[in-house]
């Protein structure tokens, strides 16, 4: 067996600022043949940055696996030990935190049910006062972005350095392609308000299925993500705790493989000339669409004052639908979305009737 230095400060750090950073690994700790294998072939893809495991599993329901617990540390210890690839583990009690850095863990994260509650969320900050270990956050399960701030703030004020965010999709009722809705816009927000907190994509909570993996994977890297946390599991079939998403460590290398990678810019000047003619179409016909907007907006005021001189309410039902129906209509031989058509048609009736109500009040 080969041994390889464990993992030092220094190459945490490493790994830390690499881009894309790639974080994979089961997504439970099962057994040390299980840990050690997974991470053994994990590392012969010479894809992998850092080993994930749950050691403890916060489950919706009891009576599932709820995580090997303390016992299965050692088992990241040792494939460290035997690959040199630094460990991350789900931490969500001051005991968590104590246990996991008592065994070396290299990164810590805030799962999902944690960032919804800032008792725990609280608590584990606490635990980390004075001490310099990197922390990821995973979205709360429900689509705040409050929530998920006040984690951040929360670790900030802790002393915590390094704060990483993971975007896991977002839990709804009902059926869905997704086992969580990735509702990309409230991770791209989280991004414009937060840019200098790297921001990593875990596509297998956000999918709950394999077959979907690369086009979520590939999504987020043309999103301009810095890196992915991916399940994977020697023997996926047969996992303990989210079986359909995981998939083998040779699987992810090929996923990876297949990625195309692309950055945020290049130095290229042709690319630049090229991108700053069509922004410079963009933006003329974005001031062609406020003007058509802002006269829109005075007719909705003639009609307005019309309706008032007449005594006849801002709103008519049937027409509304009239216009999202007519709208949508278009919209399709357009190539437009019914969804973005439909939101908005949304904002622009509101608008309408803000411009309404104004005449009437006047
Ligand atoms: C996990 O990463 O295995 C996990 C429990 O994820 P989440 O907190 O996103 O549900
Ligand atoms: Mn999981």
């Amino acid at each position: 067996m080969q041994i390889t230095e464990p993992a030092t400060k220094e190459v945490v750090q490493q790994k830390w600022n690499k881009r894309p950073l790639i974080i994979a690994g089961p997504c439970s700790a099962e057994t040390e043949e299980q840990v050690v294998q997974t991470a053994q072939r994990l590392a012969a893809t010479g894809k992998v940055d850092v080993l994930r495991a749950g050691i403890w599993k916060p489950r919706t329901r009891p009576g599932s696996f709820e995580g090997i617990g303390t016992k299965g540390l050692p088992w990241l210890q040792k494939a460290k030990q035997l690959t040199g690839i630094p460990v991350a583990v789900e931490v969500a009690t001051a005991k968590q935190v104590a246990d996991a850095l008592h065994f070396d863990v290299d990164i810590l994260w805030i799962g999902a049910r944690t960032t919804v509650n800032p008792f725990s969320v609280q608590e584990v900050a606490d635990a980390l006062r004075g001490v310099d270990v990197p922390v990821l956050i995973k979205n709360p399960i429900n689509p705040d972005l409050e929530l998920w701030t006040g984690a951040v703030e929360r670790v900030a004020k802790a002393g915590i350095k390094q704060i990483g965010l993971i975007h896991r999709g977002f839990s709804s009722y009902g059926n869905s392609e997704y086992r969580n809705a990735p509702m990309w816009h409230l991770a791209i927000e989280m991004k414009r308000r937060n840019p200098e907190l790297m921001m990593i994509n875990d596509p297998s909570h956000i999918c709950g299925r394999r077959d979907i993996l690369q086009e979520v994977a590939q999504k987020a890297i043309d999103l301009d993500y810095d890196g992915l946390i991916m399940e994977s599991h020697v023997d996926p079939d047969h996992a303990w705790s989210d079986a359909k998403q995981q998939i083998t460590p040779e699987q992810l290398g090929e996923m990876l493989n297949n990625i195309v990678w692309r950055k945020e810019d290049t130095a290229s000047a042709e690319y630049h000339a090229a991108l700053e003619k069509l922004r410079n179409q963009i933006n003329h016909l974005d001031d062609e669409l406020m003007q058509i907007l802002g006269e829109r907006m005075k007719v909705a005021e003639k009609i307005g004052q019309y309706k008032k001189e007449n005594n006849i309410t801002i709103l008519q039902t049937t027409r509304w639908n009239e216009i999202l129906e007519r709208a949508a209509k278009k919209g399709e031989k357009l190539g437009l979305s019914k969804e973005f058509v439909t939101k908005y048609f949304d904002a622009v009736h509101l608008e309408s009737i803000n411009h309404q109500t104004k005449v009437f009040n006047s």
